[in-house]
């Protein structure tokens, strides 16, 4: 499983501390498994984040029914956030690890209502190295989920 650094104890970061009330959020929605809250550094009018209720650093360390549960409130928050501020588009970004450009370290997902010529842009260098390296790739995949380590912990 890969590692991740949580620089905050578990129950002790920001999320956490939303999550108990004990820091103000603008909270959208909560449940059981999950909250929504406004992201504090809107990128377009109506930045929603979706996180879990429990401390889970990232996707590796969710549970499969908090998962569900995050893309459930998610798609809600979604159906809102197209009735509400009309955004032609809609971006999910949700980030693991300091590589992977995630800055808190309790997972969450960004809902992020796109307009054209918003100034968002993604540096996506794409490679084709060709069906036989995909293949490959396929097979090693494949070959990770059928011994069991694809499960999650
Ligand atoms: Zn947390």
């Amino acid at each position: 499983m890969p590692q991740f650094v949580d620089h905050s104890p578990p129950g002790e970061c920001v999320f956490c501390r939303i999550a108990r009330g004990e820091l103000p959020a603008a909270l959208v929605h909560q449940d059981e498994l999950t909250l929504a809250f406004m992201d504090i550094g809107q990128v377009n009018p109506g930045h929603v984040l979706v996180a879990t209720r429990r401390h889970a650093a990232n996707l590796f360390e969710l549970a499969p029914e908090e998962g569900a549960a995050v893309m459930h409130t998610a798609q809600r928050i979604a159906q809102a956030i197209a009735h509400t501020f009309h955004p032609p588009g809609l971006t999910l970004l949700q980030a693991n690890g300091k590589e992977g450009d995630q800055t808190v370290f309790h997972f969450h997902l960004h809902l992020l209502p796109r307009h054209a010529n918003d100034g968002v842009g993604l540096l996506w260098p794409r490679k084709e190295p060709g069906m036989p390296t995909l293949l490959g790739y396929a097979q090693q995949l494949s070959a990770q989920l059928a011994s069991g380590q694809g499960a999650p912990t």
